[in-house]
């Protein structure tokens, strides 16, 4: 709908534009005619009048000088049109300057707007005495180029549809084309990398989305190469240091030297902690190849009662709160309860006294939020720490062990779920780790 409201305003704006520059166009082109052929509505006057004018000139004029007022005469009785003899000099006044020079040489000068028209009776006063100074004033006359103009709007307003509908057409299917690139870019950004534009080769952004398509295809490639690399390192570590671990072992129950079995104990623990990275990261590879969720219906508090039990015990306080009932969600309850314990043992981690989980709904979100009272994590690193071996202060991290894995584990676990991961401060005054479904 929103979507639809944008394009429908891009339109309107697109349709404006179109009418202003046609607009526009048509007074260009008024005032391009008028210099180069004259004035096109003086023409159709002239035409309009052409009867009268005709009357003048082929009638009156026609008549011996000393018959002419005579001839004038019998014209104005039979004719709608009031024909007035007035001096020069107030026609001159009547006039626009830029018609004054046509009345001089005793042409006809259109007063459009008056419906009249200007004609001197002659230029050398032979008609009778000081004809010379004497000017036809014609009122009255036929002249209507209102129709005209409206004939003229309708041309171009049909000229402008004719334009505006193809064009709209042609925008449209370009603005369609691009609102479906921006959708697989979405999606390939958030992590369905087999989204493609396929976009047919008549399409008019054909050779944009195939690039894009390439490009997808490559990234995939990469990543798919990527997972499958981390997998088959993990993977093949596994045995040498199974190996490691059960030679170790023999050595040490051979070793008689005291000071060699510490040495030998302390190899082990190293060896124990090779162990624990390798499965980390073989868990998050599973996690990246996972594309089917095992979903089923949860009970969220039982969620939260169960990650909040297999939590090892610690020295420091955890509540579990929920407001209100807080119902079901569909989801993958191994997956889920992996990224809650891994939030509830950092918790634990780096907590001073207290740690709390607890949950609501909000505008149709299920929250569950992972709170504690410890150093919390500067505004700088908020989306940094959920990359995998990102860890923040080393002194600080080395002492409380961990692979840096756990929240870029605990986030992929999320956003299977198409939900999201996101760390703030705590009312507690440390972190407060809210996961949105
Ligand atoms: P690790 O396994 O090393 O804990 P994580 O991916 O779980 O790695 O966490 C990454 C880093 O984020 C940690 O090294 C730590 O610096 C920081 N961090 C995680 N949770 C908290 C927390 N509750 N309070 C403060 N810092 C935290």
């Amino acid at each position: 709908m929103l979507e639809g409201d944008r394009v429908n305003r891009i339109f309107f704006r697109f349709f404006v534009l179109v009418m202003l520059s046609i607009t526009a166009a048509t007074f260009v082109i008024y005032f391009a005619m008028s210099r180069l052929f004259g004035d096109p509505l003086d023409d159709i006057a002239r035409r309009q009048s052409s009867a009268q004018i005709f009357l003048i000139e082929q009638y009156v004029d026609e008549a011996p000088a000393d018959e002419w007022l005579v001839r004038l005469n019998r014209v104005r009785e039979v004719s709608d049109t009031r024909f007035d003899l007035i001096s020069l000099a107030a026609a001159r006044a009547a006039l626009p300057r830029a018609s004054l020079r046509a009345l001089e040489r005793g042409e006809v000068v259109l007063d459009i707007g008056n419906k009249a028209f200007y004609r001197r009776v002659d230029l050398d006063g032979q008609r009778y005495i000081g004809s010379d100074e004497e000017v036809i004033h014609a009122r009255d006359l036929p002249i209507d180029v209102n129709l005209a103009l409206k004939m003229e709007a309708v041309r171009y307003v049909i000229v402008a549809l004719a334009l505006l509908v193809p064009v709209a057409l042609w925008s449209r299917s370009h603005w369609q084309g691009l609102q479906k690139l921006s959708r697989v870019a979405d999606e390939f950004g958030a992590g369905r990398l087999s989204a493609r534009a396929r976009m047919p080769p008549s399409a008019s952004i054909y050779p944009l989305a195939e690039r894009i398509d390439h490009m997808a295809d490559r990234i995939e490639e990469l990543l798919v190469s990527q997972k499958n690399l981390l997998h088959s390192v993990s993977h093949e570590l596994r045995t040498p240091i199974a190996r490691l671990e059960f030679a170790l072992e023999l050595l040490d129950a051979k070793a008689g030297d005291p000071a060699l079995r510490r040495r030998i104990a302390a190899m082990e623990g190293d060896v124990r902690e090779l162990n624990d990275l390798v499965n980390e990261l073989l868990g998050m590879a599973r996690l990246d190849s996972e594309q089917a969720l095992r979903r089923e219906t949860v009970d969220v508090a039982s969620l939260l009662e169960s990650a909040a039990a297999s939590l090892p015990p610690g020295s420091q306080a955890l509540s579990v709160a929920s407001a209100q009932d807080l119902g079901t969600i569909e989801a993958d309850p191994r997956l889920l309860g992996r990224a809650l314990s891994n939030l509830l043992r950092n918790a634990q981690k780096y907590a001073a006294a207290s740690i709390r989980l607890s949950a609501v709904r909000e505008e149709g979100k299920l929250l569950i939020m992972v709170e504690d009272d410890g150093p919390g994590i500067p505004e700088a690193e908020r989306e940094r720490i959920f990359e995998p071996f990102y860890r923040l202060d080393r002194s600080r991290d080395r002492a409380t062990g961990g692979f840096g894995l756990g929240l870029s584990i605990a986030r992929k676990a999320v956003l299977l779920h198409g939900g999201s991961l996101s760390v703030e401060d705590s009312a507690l005054g440390g972190a407060k780790f809210v996961i949105a479904l």
